[in-house]
């Protein structure tokens, strides 16, 4: 009687679950002495002050719950960005409220001919976006990126004009190619759905499209304070766009969904701003060279504006290249994709590191 009523635990989870390709991501490993350059982590830490004021919020106030709508991170943001408290939501990372916007704008499956079910991006871009739209049982739409990474004619008959999502990560990863706001303009005034320009890295680029956002009201730009502002592990990014876009997502959050700590890191990063500033200058500084130097060791490189390179190592295979550095305990990032597998992706770490990668590299070269 009894064993025979236990239900299969694989049967109780959704098909759509089971079938599903979670997205991976880059690796944490805790290897002594490691040089990671593999997931785009800022190789400066926070600002002085944001380490003072996450350590003194640490109280008794931890059993409270946090303002449920980030007011800090948002009133400074508007400030910022000179728009209203109502153009803004603040998430748990970027990566939340890309997937609230797949919830919020598209719906689940229908059928294929129906352009609201679908998810579009380029390839390549973040390859979380296929996932966001798998996990929503809506329709991935991928579009090939043009020559040298660059946005394709617009006349591509592959485009879909009104997909009910459309994610363009600009400046583009895993390539690092930045793309101008008037290309970018281009593309959103002939298009009628949901644009998100996902501009995780435009610190380290020469222009942003943060206007286009308060400009048009399907274009909404996503950025986070992971990258730049070297809070990976506070978890907070936000978005800016029109009102009633922003009101929807605010409808289908969490109430609470972004942590206290993470609040107050982001709203004291936001009073720092010289401190981070600098070290976008340091970044780039130090992309510059490191791009001369592998350019001169024979590796090919995408120009980046970005806070890493895509590099086409000489002689051996990516994926070898991969393995031999991490030998070496440099560990970088290689994409299982078969349009992207003969390319590296290095984040930009200190000078110190740089250098340990071209010692590494000649080391190589030199069996
Ligand atoms: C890192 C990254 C994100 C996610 O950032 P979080 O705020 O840490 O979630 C989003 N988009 C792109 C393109 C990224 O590289």
């Amino acid at each position: 009687m009894s064993a025979q009523s236990v239900p299969d635990p694989q049967s109780l989870v959704r098909p759509l679950v089971e079938k599903l390709h979670a997205y991976v991501p880059g690796e944490q490993p805790k290897i002594k002495g490691l040089i990671k350059l593999n997931t785009n982590e800022n190789p400066y830490p926070p600002s002085p002050k944001v380490m003072e004021a996450v350590k003194a919020a640490v109280d008794g106030r931890l059993r409270l719950y946090p303002n449920p709508t980030a007011d800090s991170v948002r009133e400074r943001l508007a400030r910022l960005h000179q728009c209203g408290l109502d153009n803004i939501i603040v998430g748990n990372g970027s990566d939340e409220l890309l997937a609230l916007a797949t919830r919020a704008f598209v719906e689940p499956a229908g059928s294929r001919k129906n352009p609201r079910a679908v998810v579009q991006f380029f390839t390549p871009s973040y390859s979380l976006y296929p996932v966001l739209a798998s996990i929503h049982g809506a329709q991935p739409h991928a579009v090939a990126l043009g020559q040298d990474f660059g946005l394709p004619e617009r006349t591509q008959k592959n485009w879909i004009n009104n997909a009910g999502l459309t994610f363009v990560t600009t400046p583009n990863a895993p390539s690092g190619r930045g793309y101008s706001t008037a290309e970018l303009e281009a593309l959103c005034r002939s298009h009628e759905g949901v644009i998100v320009l996902d501009e995780a890295y435009v610190d380290f680029a020469r222009e942003n499209a943060m206007s286009l956002a308060l400009k048009y009201p399907h274009v909404l730009v996503a950025r986070t304070f992971s990258k730049a502002y070297s809070l990976c592990f506070q978890r907070v990014g936000y978005l800016v766009g029109h009102p009633i876009l922003i009101a929807a997502l605010h409808k289908i959050r969490d109430s609470y969904n972004v942590n206290g700590l993470g609040q107050v890191a982001a709203a004291t990063t936001l009073t720092d701003l010289p401190y981070y500033r600098a070290n976008f200058k340091r970044v780039i500084a130090t992309r510059q060279r490191l791009s001369d130097e592998l350019t001169q060791l024979g590796f090919q490189i995408a120009p980046s504006q970005t806070n890493f390179i895509f590099v086409k190592p000489p002689g051996l295979r990516a994926e070898t290249w991969l393995q031999r550095l991490r030998d070496q305990k440099v560990l970088v990032r290689w994409f299982k994709h078969p349009e992207i597998s003969d390319f590296l992706r290095v984040t930009i770490g200190t000078d110190a590191e740089a250098d340990a990668l071209i010692r590494a590299t000649r080391k190589i070269l030199a069996r």
